[in-house]
């Protein structure tokens, strides 16, 4: 079964005409709020937001401890939100804005939506799936590629996670 372009272009019509374009930088500083408000819930701060044509249609954080669901993380929250949206669970067109690289769960997710593009701020050498520990996103065995981007605000996701983990010791 494959899915073509012009399905992912039948998604965005459902959008409205005129919607203000969001920035990359905008969207991952939108991403970090939601981290913050993720770690001031006593939750590691993680947090996303996802964009479609140049609108920001879902905004997800790291919950895991208040949902007593490990699935929760701000990827996947984001996802469901975004999918909701569209009522399709083909993300074709959008890019999601997360703070920290993807765990592997979170990475398979992103595949099953046919999301067009990750963007990711930290990487993390424990557990990130976009190459620092597996490659599930682009495993060259796998049909969906999509377009990956990392750096955009690094430091303070970063700097946020580590401050989160000391303030607890
Ligand atoms: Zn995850």
């Amino acid at each position: 079964m494959t899915f073509s372009r012009s399905d992912a272009a039948d998604e965005r019509s459902v959008l409205p005409y005129h919607s203000p374009m969001v920035s990359d930088l905008e969207a991952m500083q939108a991403a970090l709020a939601e981290a913050r408000k993720a770690a001031e819930a006593g939750e590691v701060p993680i947090g996303a937001a996802m964009v479609c044509r140049g609108e920001m249609i879902a905004r997800g954080q790291n919950s895991v401890i208040r949902t007593s669901d490990p699935t929760a993380h701000a990827e996947i929250v984001a996802l469901r939100q975004a999918a909701r949206t569209f009522g399709n669970y083909r993300l074709g067109g959008c890019t999601l804005y997360v703070t920290l690289e993807p765990c592997a769960m979170c990475a398979g997710a992103l595949i099953q939506s046919r999301l067009d593009r990750l963007v990711f701020a930290a990487a993390d050498p424990k557990a990130g799936a976009c190459g620092s520990v597996l490659s599930v996103i682009n495993h060259p065995q796998l049909n969906h590629q999509m377009h990956v981007e990392q750096g955009i605000l690094a430091d303070q996701s970063g700097e946020l996670l580590r401050s989160f983990f000391r303030d607890r010791r």
